[in-house]
Formats: structure tokens, C-alpha cells, sequence
């Protein structure tokens, strides 16, 4: 074990009691994957790379490749409440020869974070990342009790969960992230846990690690958790929504505030916002990953009442009903994303979204106030969100600002997984289809 630096990782797993590292990195599926490094070996590793093949990965490579490096970022630690042995380093991809993994998810949002910091802008988001608690098959709702058709902050329901929660919050507040709220969300079995935002990287790495420690406690009390999209067509899917806000470069002032604005906002908040509602179409190919998403956006009526998620490219004020909604002066919410979404390459395609916005000075175009469930807006007076996951890869790849934001080779890699996984679900014959078609 080497002692040469006290800031090196061995001297801080002596200092923690740590015994185990996970070298992770989020792939182009928003699959996580790591290898476990004991202290001894840990300073070694992180200065010459952790080996992948990167081909057992969802990333674009091939079983002929050479191994990709993945190199932990330090800076990020977080030690597992759960298994305080255990700390887990989020880390970047790249080739043996040093170049970075273009494709990476993580490199995706540290290039678009630069080219915002290169207009002098930084980007801070925040994330609600909703999630069901669930048999461990994966099948139904934990709670049998849990069967209210307006369950939303139902606190007997949420209380029947306060271990799960607690052991959860009690984690986010010993890694400093300030959460502030935990709430039974709008379908039975859900809920979601607020943290207070920060520089979008920052957010990324916690809602990656945050997707893990969920997982991870539930299982220790004998559930499952699940951030897909919609698990159960008549109930409110899981949402992604992000907060965002435009800061100096020092973080300091909030670019977005402006007391004289409309609503509280910026010109520059509203190029910013142009820039989304250009962009969303193509934005859902990363908000909207899986064929599973587009059971959550333009969907039916769930038992509740409302699904609490969009259909239209539309923004409002304090009104839930559209895309983008502002809650309050100083930023905006974008409702399109889902539990699908990668970490990383949701706030990047938001921010490259956002700068080509600011680069051209893009008008969002009027605000509307109406309730888009049950006071659409006519017909042609806004595009519809893309109606399944197909149509948003078309649109990504016919984008004029996406692709060229997050790569060529992001984009080629992204745009080639994904193809092959819609590929393997029209390949698959349902049920529905069996009995919608067999007497034809
Ligand atoms: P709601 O349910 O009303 O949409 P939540 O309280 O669940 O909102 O989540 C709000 C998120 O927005 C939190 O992560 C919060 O820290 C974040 N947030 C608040 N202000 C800002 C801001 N100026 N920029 C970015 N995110 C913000
Ligand atoms: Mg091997
Ligand atoms: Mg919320
Ligand atoms: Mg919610
Ligand atoms: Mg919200």
C-alpha cells in the first residue's frame, strides 16, 4: 500500500475504515458498472486505470477492442451508510493510450459543462428522482395496504415505509447533499426524496449514486425498488424532472433571477428556455430513453386523476400540466424526463439544448396557462411530444444542435445501441397483438 500522499485514497480508506472501493461508471444505458478494488491496490489502480472490456458494457466497442481505463474521480467519494466499508467513486472512461472515451456518458457532460464555462455560464441542476418500492420479483407493489386511488403524501403509506426512507435520508444527510423532504408520491407503492441542487455534475454523480443506494436499501428490507419509466399502465409512471438555473462562472449569481422579468426570469433565462423547447423533440432520445418512456408522456388518464407528465412542447407558470413549468422566479422545471434517464447525459443534452439557445437568442414563444389534460391547447398550436422511442431517435439524429453539442462519436454510438435495442423489441410479438390480430 503506498503512505507517499495523505490526500491519496489509501490514506483515506485508513482515516474512514474503508476496506473496498467501487471504481463505477454509468454506460450509455445508464447501467452501472464497477469493479471492486481493496485498499491495499487502490492507489495503483486509480493512477494506471481500472481495465474494462468495454464491449460487456452498453457502450460501442467491440469484443476485438482493447480494454478501455476507467480512472476514479477522487473528488466524488461516497461511503455507503449501508456498508461503511465500501466507497463508491464515480470515474471517467478512456482508451489505454490516454484519450478520452468520446462516447462516455459522464465525458458527455464535462465537454457541454466546459462549452458553458467557456461562455462564462454554470449550469445548476437538481433532480426528483421518483421510484416505486415493489415485491422482490418486481412484479407488484410491496404495500398491500397501499391502495388508495388518490395516494399522493398519504402518510399512513409512507409511514408503513419509514425505515426504507429514513435509512435513506439519514445516508443523503451524511454525505452533505441537504435533503429537505421525502413525500409518498401520485401511484400507489411510489415515492421521492428532494436534495438540494448544485452544479450539474455534481447532481449527476449523487442522482447515479442515489439510483444505487435505493436499490441497494430496499433490497436489504426485503423489496425492490424501480426507477422504470411506467411499471404499471393504470398508475402515475416515474418521473425525472429536472430544476435548472444559469449562474456566473463563480456561482455566485443566479442569471435566471431577474425581479423585472416575466415571472422572475431573465432574457437570458428565456433564450435559455427557447433554446429547450427548440431542442425537445430530439432532447426525449436522452430524457426518454427506453420504448418503456413513452407509456409515461402522452399517456391516458392513471387512476389518480392525472399523470403528472407532458405531451405537448409547451411551458407554463406554476402549472404541472406542460413540459417546462416555473415554479417560482429563478428557474425552470423541465417535466419530460423519466427514472430511464441517464445522469449524465440528461443534464448534458438540457444544457447543450439551453446554450444553443443563448447562442442564437431563441424566443420560447408565448406561455400557456391552460390545463393540457383537460383544456388542450387546439390542435397545430404547439408540436406533440414524440409518440414512441423510435420517432425521438429520428428526431435526435435530424437534430441541427444535439449531436454536434454532445459528439460524433457520442452520437454514433448512442444512436446505434439504441437502434439495436428497438430493433429487439419489434422483433418481439405480444400479447396485445396476438389478440388484437389473430382473427384478422
Ligand atoms: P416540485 O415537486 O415542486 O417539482 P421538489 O421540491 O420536489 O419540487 O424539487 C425541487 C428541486 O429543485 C430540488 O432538487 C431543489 O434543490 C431544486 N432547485 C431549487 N432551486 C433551484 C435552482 N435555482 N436551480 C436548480 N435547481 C433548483
Ligand atoms: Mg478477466
Ligand atoms: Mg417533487
Ligand atoms: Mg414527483
Ligand atoms: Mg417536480
Amino acid at each position: 500500500m503506498s503512505n507517499s500522499s495523505p490526500n491519496s485514497l489509501s490514506a483515506i480508506a485508513r482515516a474512514r475504515n474503508i476496506r473496498y472501493f467501487m471504481i463505477s461508471f454509468t454506460d450509455l444505458f445508464g447501467v452501472q458498472r464497477a469493479k471492486l478494488v481493496p485498499a491495499e491496490s487502490i492507489d495503483a489502480i486509480a493512477a494506471n486505470g481500472a481495465g474494462f472490456a468495454g464491449f460487456a458494457a452498453w457502450l460501442d466497442q467491440s469484443p476485438a477492442d482493447p480494454d478501455i481505463l476507467a480512472f476514479p474521480d477522487a473528488e466524488r467519494l461516497f461511503q455507503l451508510s449501508w456498508r461503511p466499508d465500501v466507497a463508491w467513486l464515480p470515474a471517467d472512461l478512456h482508451h489505454v493510450d490516454g484519450q478520452p472515451l468520446e462516447q462516455a456518458p459522464r465525458l458527455v457532460l464535462k465537454r457541454v459543462i466546459q462549452q458553458a464555462a467557456e461562455m462564462g455560464l454554470r449550469v445548476k441542476t437538481g433532480v426528483e428522482c421518483e421510484y416505486f418500492l415493489l415485491s422482490p420479483s418486481g412484479e407488484e407493489i410491496s404495500d398491500a395496504g397501499d391502495r388508495q386511488s388518490k395516494p399522493c403524501y398519504d402518510q399512513q403509506a409512507l409511514m408503513r415505509r419509514y425505515d426504507v426512507i429514513r435509512e435513506i435520508c439519514d445516508s443523503m444527510i451524511a454525505l452533505g447533499w441537504g435533503p429537505y423532504q421525502n413525500d409518498h408520491e401520485d401511484a400507489n407503492g411510489q415515492f421521492e426524496m428532494n436534495w438540494t441542487y448544485d452544479d450539474a455534475l455534481v447532481t449527476a454523480d449523487r442522482q447515479a449514486f442515489f439510483k444505487y443506494m435505493v436499490k441497494s436499501i430496499a433490497e436489504k428490507h426485503g423489496l425492490r425498488a424501480t426507477f422504470m419509466p411506467k411499471p404499471f399502465a393504470h398508475l402515475t409512471g416515474n418521473g425525472c424532472h429536472v430544476h435548472f438555473s444559469v449562474w456566473d462562472s463563480a456561482g455566485d449569481t443566479n442569471l435566471f433571477a431577474d425581479p423585472e422579468g416575466e415571472l422572475g426570469l431573465s432574457p437570458l433565462a428565456y433564450q435559455f428556455l427557447g433554446g429547450v423547447l427548440h431542442s425537445a423533440e430530439a432532447l426525449c432520445a436522452i430524457a426518454n430513453p427506453t420504448v418503456n418512456s413513452y407509456k409515461r408522456i402522452n399517456a391516458p388518464v392513471t387512476n389518480s386523476g392525472a399523470t403528472w407528465s407532458p405531451n405537448t412542447v409547451s411551458y407554463s407558470g406554476n402549472n404541472r400540466t406542460h413540459m417546462v413549468r416555473i415554479p417560482e422566479p429563478g428557474r425552470f422545471e423541465l417535466r419530460l424526463a423519466d427514472g430511464a434517464a441517464n445522469p449524465y447525459l440528461l443534464p448534458a443534452a438540457l444544457i447543450a439544448a439551453g446554450l444553443d439557445g443563448i447562442a442564437h437568442k431563441r424566443d420560447p414563444g408565448p406561455r400557456y396557462d391552460n390545463n393540457s389534460y383537460t383544456d388542450p391547447l387546439p390542435p397545430g398550436t404547439v408540436p406533440q411530444l414524440p409518440l414512441y422511442l423510435l420517432d425521438a431517435l429520428r428526431r435526435f439524429e435530424a437534430s441541427p444542435v444535439l449531436p454536434q453539442a454532445l459528439g460524433e462519436s457520442f452520437t454514433q454510438a448512442y444512436l446505434k445501441l439504441q437502434r439495436q435495442a428497438w430493433n429487439e423489441y419489434s422483433a418481439h410479438i405480444s400479447t396485445w397483438e396476438r389478440e388484437t390480430t389473430l382473427d384478422c
